[in-house]
C-alpha cells in the first residue's frame, strides 16, 4: 500500500522536507496610509476605503466598517498617493490572516490535514467572518442527548430540513470542518457563513449549535453531519494511521480561492 496516494509536498528555507507552504510570509511591516477599493463578492460591488492600521496587498481579505460591515471584501488595488477628507470614508478594520503551512491530502471534494497548526479553526474562521466584538452568547447543554452520526436518522431533524442540508453538502457548503479531540467545529456558507459546533464521542454526536440561531436542528448542522461522515470515513479507508484525533479540512474551492489566492510564495508538491 502507499503511504501518500495523494498529498503536497514542499520544501522550507531550512531545506528539510515540509508538506505544503502557502503564502508563508508572516513578517510584519509597519502599517502604510492607504486608500484602498475593496471588491464584496457578495454585493458584487468595489468601494473605497481608508487604511492606516494594515500593510495591505493586492487579494488580502478584509473587513471594513460601515454599511458592508460583516462582508468579506477583497483588496483590488491599493493606492499611497492621495488626499481625502477622512469623514467621506469608511475603514478597513480587519484582514485575515490565510497563510497556511502544512501537509494537506486530498479528500474528494475537500482538502485534509491533520497538522494542528496548518489551519486552525480560530484562524480559518476569519477567511468567512469578521471578527467579532464581544458578543456575548447563551449556549445550552442537551444533557448528553446523543445519536450515532452513522445513523442520521436518528438525528432530531425534519424530512424538508434534512433534504436542504443534504444539498448544501452536495453543494460542499461546509468550507470548513475540524475535529480537535472530541470537539468539533464548521462553518457552512449559507446566505452568511455559520459556525456549527459539535462534540463527537465514541461514534455519537451530542450538543450540536449553530450560530443561525434557530433553537432545533437545522440544515446547517444537518450538512456538517454528512460533511464529517464522509471526512471520517475517508480518513479510515485511506490514512487512519496519520490520524491522531486532530484534522481540518476545507473545500478545495477555499483552498484555491482563498489560501491560495493571495499573493506571495510557496510551494506545491503533488504526490501519488
Ligand atoms: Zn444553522
Amino acid at each position: 500500500m502507499k503511504k501518500f496516494p495523494i498529498g503536497f509536498n514542499t520544501k522550507t528555507n531550512s531545506g528539510s522536507a515540509a508538506d505544503m507552504t502557502v503564502s508563508a510570509n508572516n513578517k510584519t511591516t509597519e502599517p502604510r496610509k492607504s486608500v484602498v477599493r475593496v471588491y464584496f463578492p457578495s454585493r458584487g460591488m468595489t468601494l473605497a476605503y481608508y487604511n492606516d492600521r494594515f500593510d495591505l496587498k493586492p487579494g488580502d481579505f478584509v473587513y471594513v466598517d460601515g454599511k458592508l460591515e460583516g462582508k468579506r471584501g477583497r483588496v483590488v488595488d491599493v493606492n499611497y498617493s492621495f488626499k481625502i477628507r477622512l469623514s467621506d470614508y469608511k475603514r478597513v478594520i480587519a484582514v485575515a490572516d490565510t497563510s497556511v503551512v502544512g501537509r494537506f491530502r486530498i479528500a474528494g471534494s475537500h482538502v485534509v490535514t491533520f497538522d494542528p497548526n496548518a489551519a486552525p479553526y480560530k484562524k480559518a474562521l476569519a477567511w468567512f467572518k469578521a471578527p467579532e466584538n464581544d458578543e456575548v452568547y447563551a449556549v445550552g447543554s442537551d444533557d448528553g442527548e446523543s445519536f450515532p452520526l452513522d445513523d442520521l436518522s436518528r438525528m432530531d431533524v425534519s424530512p424538508a430540513i434534512a433534504e436542504r442540508g443534504h444539498n448544501y453538502y452536495a453543494e460542499n457548503k461546509v468550507s470548513y470542518i475540524s475535529l480537535d479531540g472530541t470537539h468539533g467545529y464548521a462553518v457552512v456558507e449559507g446566505t452568511e457563513p455559520y459556525e456549527v459546533e459539535f462534540d463527537f464521542f465514541d461514534g455519537g454526536i451530542s450538543n450540536l449549535t449553530c450560530s443561525c440561531f434557530c433553537s432545533y436542528n437545522c440544515k446547517h448542522e444537518f450538512a456538517v453531519m454528512l460533511q464529517l461522515r464522509e471526512i471520517l470515513d475517508f480518513i479510515t479507508k485511506n490514512c487512519g494511521d496519520e490520524y491522531c484525533g486532530y484534522f481540518a479540512a476545507m473545500s478545495k474551492e477555499v483552498f484555491v480561492n482563498i489560501v491560495m489566492s493571495k499573493s506571495g510564495s510557496g510551494m506545491i508538491n503533488l504526490e501519488v
